[in-house]
């Protein structure tokens, strides 16, 4: 993603918004609000940035544009029990449905107490979509380069198949859908491995280190912004459904105790003893979804 792009999202923010801008290639729509404020000229059109910003993304969302999936939508709901639900105003965080129920699924017949974190390891939220669809997996929603938020299905009314965990069963035998039957699924989009996205629009990502299973690892980092759409999201979730547990690990090391019935918000590294996801998520910001008012 380029210093443009940042600068975008930088403002934006500001304006108490997380970016809609997918793929850092600017291939599907932006918000509503954020398209008055270009065209009222509210950004700070005179920064040399921004212009080059603006060439960018109007090139891209200017009146010829074809028509994409997202036209219409406004972003400020989210799919919950077959409801579609306002956002709350003030909230941060964009919401698309993206080919709902399309991914393979179960049917949800247990109370949701986890929710389970990763990164795709793709190279956008869309691109991660076809991959899940190809290996007939599944996730609840995916947190694209920019923030936006895409929902594949409605946590409360579909189980989705993203985390086999290792569960043992009581005689010792095999692992079976370990932790997606109460588990709402998170995947923050990153490709990780720095050779993947080299040449990419995201190859401006930070590398990161950070210890996993006791051993150190650097990877691509997530854009900010990617961090801030994830924990509004597990905040407005958490609101919505009391029975998601808020309770998380610092460490990222998988210690075999987690069941699928522990409430708490966990990565998959936590669930799933071979699993490196999600790499470089600051597990200890999750205190702030315990603490968030939505
Ligand atoms: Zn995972």
């Amino acid at each position: 993603m380029n210093t443009a792009v940042m600068a975008l999202q930088a403002m934006l923010r500001a304006r108490g918004k997380t970016v809609v801008v997918v793929n850092g290639t600017f291939d599907a729509v932006t918000s509503n609000a954020m398209w008055a404020a270009w065209r009222a000229g509210d950004l700070n059109a005179a920064d040399p940035t921004m212009v080059a910003a603006r060439a960018e993304v109007c090139g891209a969302f200017g009146p010829n544009r074809s028509p994409g999936p997202w036209d219409g939508l406004a972003g400020q709901t989210i799919l919950l029990g077959g409801k579609s639900l306002p956002l709350p105003p003030d909230v941060p965080l964009w919401v698309v449905p993206y080919n709902l129920h399309q991914l393979k699924h179960g049917l949800r017949q247990q109370t949701i107490v986890q929710a389970i974190l990763h990164h795709d390891a793709a190279g956008s939220a869309e691109q991660c979509f076809r991959v899940l669809k190809a290996r007939g997996l599944s996730t609840h929603f995916a947190v694209d380069d920019c923030g936006l938020v895409l929902q594949f299905l409605d946590p409360l009314v579909n189980v989705a198949w993203h985390a086999m965990g290792e569960v043992r069963r009581e005689d010792g035998s095999s692992i079976e859908h370990g932790f997606n039957f109460r588990s709402i699924g998170i995947d923050l989009s990153n490709p990780v491995d720095p050779a993947t996205a080299a040449g990419r629009a995201d190859a401006g990502r930070e590398l990161v280190t950070q210890k996993i299973h006791g051993r150190d690892l650097t990877r691509l980092d997530f854009y900010a912004c990617q961090e801030e759409a994830g924990l509004a999201l597990l905040k407005v979730l958490h609101a919505r459904i009391p029975s998601l547990g808020t309770s998380y690990r610092p460490d990222a090391v998988w210690k075999g105790d987690l069941t699928r019935n522990t409430p708490g918000i966990f990565g998959h590294y936590h669930v799933a003893k071979g699993k490196i996801d999600p790499f470089g998520f600051p597990m200890n910001r999750l205190a702030e979804v315990a603490a968030g008012t939505w």
